[in-house]
């Protein structure tokens, strides 16, 4: 699967990769067991975390400016971003200031997930996914409330053994894949 991808021309726009460390969108990337999904937390000119889930080759992303969480009545906000390359799961860094989304960011959390809906269901703005993360499992639905401009969805967690009414986002701060908090992988970032 080589990612000279159309879908990828918005994300390639926004930013000069020879000012950003971020991947350009064009590896070669081996095929995973299972559909990736990945959250990044992003200290950009606001803290959010990026959700991401891979579809059709890409993967499409929504910022939560809360976070994630376990506790099904949390209602968190996910405001659909440009769809970003696969080869950005494994992202984390620095993105120099003056570029687009500068700042820090690290991996959250990372796994696979289980799809439950249909393309027309995702069209329609509903989504049913089992994360199988290394911080969030199980069931969670997405629900698209607005659809002109920036589309606006909810993450809601469903009922299941995984959900937990004590939820603290802020309360697991490392990343899964390096083990660093965002000041260890770059000082000037904010206090999490
Ligand atoms: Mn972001």
């Amino acid at each position: 699967m080589f990612m000279q991808n159309k879908r990828l021309t918005t994300y390639q726009q926004k930013r000069d990769f020879s000012k950003t460390p971020e991947p350009k969108g064009e590896e070669k990337l081996e095929k995973q067991k299972g559909l990736i999904f990945v959250i990044q937390k992003h200290a950009a000119s606001h803290l959010h975390y990026d959700f991401r889930l891979e579809m059709d080759g890409i993967l499409k992303s929504w910022a939560l400016p809360k976070g994630p969480s376990l506790n099904p009545q949390d209602k968190r906000l996910a405001i659909e971003t440009e769809d970003h390359p696969l080869s950005y799961k494994d992202f984390e860094g620095v993105i120099p200031k003056e570029q687009y989304g500068g700042g820090t960011v690290l991996v959250w959390d990372h796994g696979t997930y289980d799809c439950f809906s249909s393309q027309e269901d995702y069209k329609k703005g509903h989504l049913v996914v089992i994360l199988k993360g290394q911080k969030l499992k199980g069931k969670f639905t997405l629900q698209r409330f607005k659809k002109k401009d920036k589309p606006q969805w909810l993450l809601i967690k469903a009922h299941d053994e995984y959900e937990n009414s004590n939820y603290d986002v802020t309360f697991d701060n490392k990343s899964t894949i390096s083990g660093k908090t965002l000041k260890e992988i770059n000082p000037e970032a904010p206090d999490d």
